[in-house]
């Protein structure tokens, strides 16, 4: 360490590297891995899928402490768009203009069978049968609406694909979320629910006795 810097610098990254000031790497290489390591988003809620993505980025799945977050509603700083929902066509212009004042490289996150075809509402005559028709999509997450891990699979995708250079266009499939799984349930919400008396709940609704 030179002089006037203290311990406070130090970090397992510095351990890793032990005392040399120099990493040899390739500048391209370096710089897509930094791209994702540090993915901003932007702030851009159309539907309900929006409420998945909100809970992405809450406690429970904290997208940040992948090393990517901090959504902001201005697209000046922003890496990547995830698009949460369904599009129609008097919206559509202005997602793009959105998109437009993203500084390159920028990147895309489909989110939702809305924004991949249209979804439930493709017969809608006003509805976009996708984002692709409007902006390139790199990732679609699949589901209505997909769940928060996934969409939290298909940001650390991105990163991976990033971080290694790759552009071609993904769709994240449906084993492959399996094999990414739920986390563990949450040991209060367990216990709660092992207390709730049936007979108590307000809401019952019995489909075959009704008329
Ligand atoms: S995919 Fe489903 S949850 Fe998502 S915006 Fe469309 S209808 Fe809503």
């Amino acid at each position: 360490m030179g002089e006037g810097v203290d311990a406070r610098f130090n970090s397992k990254l510095r351990e890793a590297f032990g005392s040399t000031p120099f990493i040899l790497t390739k500048f391209d290489k370096f710089m897509n891995w930094v791209r994702g390591s540090s993915m901003f988003m932007l702030q851009f809620g159309i539907a309900c899928c929006s409420i998945e993505m909100m809970h992405t980025y809450a406690v429970k799945h904290d997208l940040d402490r992948f090393g990517a977050g901090v959504p902001r509603a201005s697209p000046r700083q922003a890496d990547v768009i995830i698009v949460p929902g369904t599009i129609v066509s008097k919206f559509a212009p202005r997602m793009k203009r959105v998109y437009d004042q993203m500084p390159e490289p920028k990147f895309v996150v489909g989110m939702g069978s809305c924004t991949i075809s249209g979804g439930p509402f493709q017969e809608g005559y006003n509805v976009i049968k996708g984002a692709e028709e409007v902006i390139p999509v790199d990732i679609h997450v699949p589901g209505c609406p997909p769940r928060p891990e996934a969409l939290v699979y298909g940001v650390a995708k991105l990163q991976e694909r990033v971080a290694n250079g790759e552009t071609s266009p993904v769709t994240v499939k449906p084993y492959e979320l399996e094999q990414f799984g739920d986390l563990d349930r949450d040991e209060l919400v367990q216990h709660l629910a092992s207390q709730i008396d049936e007979e108590d709940l307000v809401m019952r609704y019995n489909w075959a006795e009704s008329p």
